[in-house]
């Protein structure tokens, strides 16, 4: 939020146009989070294709959409690795385009960050992806994730001060004491802060080396198990610790329901939709505790796959693709949402509990129009933040 902010500020004073839209390019594979700065700060989008094999952004796709937008551009954005597959985009490539054609580039490396610097030091060939590389102008890292602190304090670092200016808010024309806030945040909330100091003083740099080690090998275990099963396939190369499996082949093993057959056998993996010409797939995030555990889960992925390898792809339900073409997200009011979540399977006065077999409900968020499957997604969460349900 605060990266889009920023550039989206240093934009206006660049053009000098205090109230213009500026442009966000971004792969499809970018964090939802830069969908929702966008929205908070009126920035337009500009999502580019990844390549379908690799599930990186192409730098020459980065350079047609800056060279079309011109003086509209604010920011690009790259992930190290995205989460959705784990895969590393080319921030180099990007930056020595965007750099100079004067658009800052932001990486997100909210899990990369602080996974990749300890995978160097293991011995890991891996390119420069920070604020190393020439026209990176800020970088991302989540403390809540691989530096294992709990939610509520993360890092936004910047290549230089300059630049970072864009981020500040301050302001004395009122009666009260004169404001500086360096973040979002205005009051700072201290405990979690010193709670991400005190864990990561207690981890150590070699303490977080021997995670990362951890968490890397049961990684490539569990790669290199998934190439001797019949049916699913590893999505790109992992970069660092994140895995999205697909299935192999149109008769391959289908995600969705591979999720539901691991959940019975007591393992969560995470369902994701098919987008565009990128397949569904079952995301896997895996930490150092998962190497103590990764021949058992592997067995259950085998056995797993074999159960879900004889049943029938999850397809969305056709009456209520049907009903839903009838739709305008729009113009749909809280009572329609609650009727049609309840026609869906997910009776939003009931308990809020997520069924056994997921599978079907995956495939119609799948197949629904976005603004519905959006308004949908949301009106379930309404129906459950309301009191007397
Ligand atoms: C977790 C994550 C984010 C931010 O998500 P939050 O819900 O704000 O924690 C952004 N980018 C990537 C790659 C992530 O994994």
């Amino acid at each position: 939020m605060l990266a889009v902010k920023t550039a989206r500020q240093a934009w206006r004073a660049k053009v000098g146009e205090p109230t213009g839209r500026p442009t966000m390019v971004l792969p499809i594979t970018a964090h939802s989070a830069f969908i929702k700065g966008a929205r908070y700060f009126d920035v337009d989008l500009r999502v580019l294709p990844v390549d379908p094999i690799t599930c990186t952004v192409r730098p020459e796709d980065v350079g047609a959409a800056l060279a079309d937008l011109g003086d509209r551009a604010c920011l690009v954005v790259v992930s190290t690795p995205s989460y959705a597959h784990g895969v590393m985009d080319p921030v180099a490539e990007v930056a020595a385009i965007a750099a100079p054609m004067g658009v800052p580039v932001h990486v997100d490396a909210c899990i990369g960050g602080w996974v990749l610097p300890f995978m160097a030091q293991l011995g890991y060939d891996l390119p420069d992806f920070d604020l190393r590389v020439p026209g990176v102008r800020s970088l991302s890292v989540d403390l809540h994730k691989y530096a294992y602190a709990p939610k509520g304090s993360s890092l936004l670092l910047f290549s230089d001060a300059d630049y970072r200016m864009s981020a500040f808010f301050s302001y004395s024309d009122w009666p009260g004491y004169p404001v500086v806030n360096t973040t979002m945040q205005s009051t700072k909330s201290a405990g979690p802060m010193a709670a991400a100091w005190a864990v990561a003083r207690r981890i150590g740099a070699d303490g977080y080396r021997d995670l990362v080690r951890s968490a890397r090998q049961a990684t490539e275990a569990i790669v290199s198990a998934v190439a001797h099963i019949d049916g699913l396939r590893v999505v790109g190369e992992p970069a660092a610790t994140l895995i999205a499996l697909a299935a192999d082949g149109p008769n391959g093993v289908d995600p969705f329901v591979l999720a539901d057959t691991m959940k019975a056998r007591g393992w969560f993996i995470q369902a994701q939709p098919g987008v565009g010409d990128l397949p569904r797939t079952a995301h896997l995030t895996v930490q150092a505790t998962t190497l103590a555990n990764v021949d058992e889960f592997l067995d259950a992925l085998r056995a797993a796959a074999d159960d879900a390898r004889v049943l029938p792809r999850a397809v969305a339900d056709e009456q209520l693709m049907a009903a839903a073409e009838q739709i305008d997200p729009a113009a749909l009011d809280l009572p329609t949402l609650s009727a049609l979540l309840t026609f869906a399977g997910l009776d939003p006065s009931g308990t809020p509990s997520l069924p056994d077999e997921a599978a079907g409900i995956q495939a119609l968020i799948e197949a629904l129009p976005t603004g519905l499957r959006d308004a949908m997604l949301a009106g379930y969460f309404s129906a459950i933040f309301q009191p007397n349900r």
